[in-house]
């Protein structure tokens, strides 16, 4: 049972020995150049000796009193580089220069001097004693200093790994998360095991246990700094999974009892060592297709942002640009009117002609940057609804009146269809009275698109539908395709359909009644059996507005 216990234990030692030198070397392989990992492999260093002088403190080479007490000293002096080591490595991490002040620096170099001096002097521990048979070491007045370096420079780690942790954010949080779980998790047992146990318990019954604590702790920092990107816990314990076989198989070949079993000891993690390195390099090359991916997502979303930034420029250029015309517009539009009607001397027929066509082209500016302005309000969220109960019935025949002129111009039949009771929806009539005159207007301006074609009707079909009224106005006009109908209210978007034609626009118009009839809580569609076959463009509200 001994031999168990102790064939088990060499075992340990040999196991965390290696997982701590492949930790150290694997991480301090990945950046040469960063104190981060540089400090890392210090520490594996440290570790790699404590779990050495760990062993020879329980099994000394030499089975007498002084030698024992030698090895325990020697322990305690590898620890004291320990606790200075991590708080130098937590406070650079995960920088690749190291950063600490000279103000801290020296002291704590000076603690540990005075730690590492002290352990090795009866000052730490002055004797030894064997009170069931198991090795306890007196500690003497020096002790206190050991314990600040050991223990005290353990909290200030943690301390500082907290405060870090609390302002990081992203990706260096859960770097500092793995740091903190290491921290916590190992040294708060290897103190346990190690000094409670013998210094206050009086038993080194778990001191053979130390070696594993700090591997724990090396694991979690390890992942901490060589983790990027989406290096994730999946990749992580695959790969720490293989790296474990490998160390225990590897490890085990030292503990063989037989030449036969050293071979098959040999054979066997030849093996594993294969199938593991084939294992390995499919996950790495999952991990570098993962990061392609993510890498090409952050530049799509970079570019998405940016994309929103010059979306907004635009925004802000419409709203400052349209301001700045609008007042302009409104004055020569009164001063047409004034020389129209006289105020400026009698004008002749030619030169009402000449002003109708300035009247006519002004008008068009002004509903142009009355467009931009709608657009700007709507963006910006500044757009004003005030919604009121009005009868749709009496609102259509308005608006195709206030067509008259135009729609003969054109020679287009603009008829509407209305029920015959009256039809009170809750709404803003500028807004809606906008929108239907947008339908009107591009029915016009999309029916006669060469002199040749004849215009058509175009009717205004009224209609009650579930809780709230239909409108929708019917062309015979170009139409337009599948691909144009599920793009035709997006902002800017002219489409497929009037590309070659030589009729002015700037896709804004639907995309703004879109806007409108969402205020509403209703909805807009386009509908056309394709093209030259007429469209039909509609909305629908409720009734009752529900704010
Ligand atoms: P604009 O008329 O200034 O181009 P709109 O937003 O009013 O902008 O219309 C967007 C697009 O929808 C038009 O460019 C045109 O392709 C299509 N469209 C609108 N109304 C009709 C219609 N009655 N018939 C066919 N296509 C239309």
């Amino acid at each position: 049972m001994m031999y168990a216990v102790q064939g088990f234990e060499l075992w340990l030692n040999i196991f965390t020995f290696s997982a701590s030198t492949a930790l150290g070397i694997s991480v301090y392989l990945k950046n040469r150049q960063s104190w981060t990992n540089r400090l890392f492999m210090l520490l594996a260093l440290f570790i790699d000796t404590y779990i050495t002088v760990n062993y020879f403190s329980l099994h000394p080479p030499l089975p007498t009193p002084d030698n024992q007490l030698f090895w325990i000293r020697v322990v305690m002096f590898i620890c004291s580089f320990i606790g200075p080591t991590l708080v130098l490595l937590v406070h650079t991490f995960p920088q690749t220069r190291v950063r600490m002040r000279l103000r801290y620096l020296i002291p704590m170099a000076g603690l540990m001097l005075a730690s590492a001096a002290a352990s090795l002097s009866p000052l730490v521990f002055q004797s030894i004693e064997y009170p069931g048979g198991s090795p306890v070491p007196v500690p003497g007045p020096g002790i206190p200093i050991f314990f600040l370096d050991f223990i005290g420079l353990f909290l200030v780690s943690f301390g500082i790994l907290i405060f870090r942790y609390r302002r990081a954010v992203g990706e260096e949080k859960t770097q500092y998360a793995y740091f903190l779980f290491g921290t916590l998790i190992s040294f708060s047992l290897m103190g346990i095991s190690t000094v409670i146990f013998v210094v206050l318990l009086k038993t080194s019954a778990a001191v053979f246990l130390g070696p594993v604590f700090p591997v724990i702790l090396m694991a979690a920092m390890a992942i901490a700094i060589i983790r990027h990107g989406l290096f994730d816990m999946k990749t992580v314990a695959t790969k720490a999974f293989i790296i474990g076989i490998w160390i225990i198989l590897f490890s085990k070949i030292f503990i063989a009892q037989t030449g036969t079993e050293f071979f098959i000891d040999l054979v066997v993690l030849a093996g594993v060592v294969f199938f593991g390195i084939l294992l390995i390099a499919s996950v790495n090359k999952e991990i570098a297709q993962r990061e392609e991916l993510s890498r090409l997502a952050a530049s799509l979303e970079k570019a998405n942002h940016r994309l929103k930034e010059l979306d907004q420029q635009k925004t802000d250029f419409l709203s400052i640009a349209s301001h700045q015309l609008r007042t302009p517009l409104s004055i020569i539009k009164g001063y047409l009117e004034l020389i129209k009607d006289g105020a400026y001397g009698k004008p002749t027929q030619k030169m009402l002609k000449v002003l109708a066509d300035l009247d006519m082209t002004n008008q068009r500016l002004v509903d142009l940057v009355d467009e931009f302005l709608n657009i700007s309000r709507i963006e910006q969220g500044r757009t004003k609804y005030v919604f009121a109960p009005k009868d749709m019935d009496a609102l259509v025949p308005d608006i195709i009146r206030s067509f008259g002129d135009k729609a003969g111009e054109k020679r287009c039949k603009l008829r509407s269809q209305l029920p015959k009771e009256s039809m009170i929806v809750s709404m803003d009539e500028e807004k809606i009275r906008n929108v239907l005159t947008n339908f009107i207007d591009n029915a016009m301006k999309y029916s006669v698109v060469d002199e040749r074609k004849e215009c058509g009707d175009i009717t205004v079909l009224v209609t009650s539908e579930r809780g709230g009224v239909a409108v929708s106005v019917i062309d015979h006009g170009i139409g337009f395709s599948e691909r144009d109908r599920i793009n035709l209210f997006e902002k800017f978007y002219r489409g497929e359909n009037v590309r070659m034609l030589n009729v002015n626009g700037t896709g804004l118009g639907l995309y703004v009644c879109k806007q409108f009839i969402a205020a509403h809580g209703g909805r807009v569609w386009a509908k056309s059996r394709g093209i030259g076959k007429g469209s039909e463009f509609g909305f629908w509200i409720p009734s009752k507005h529900a704010p």
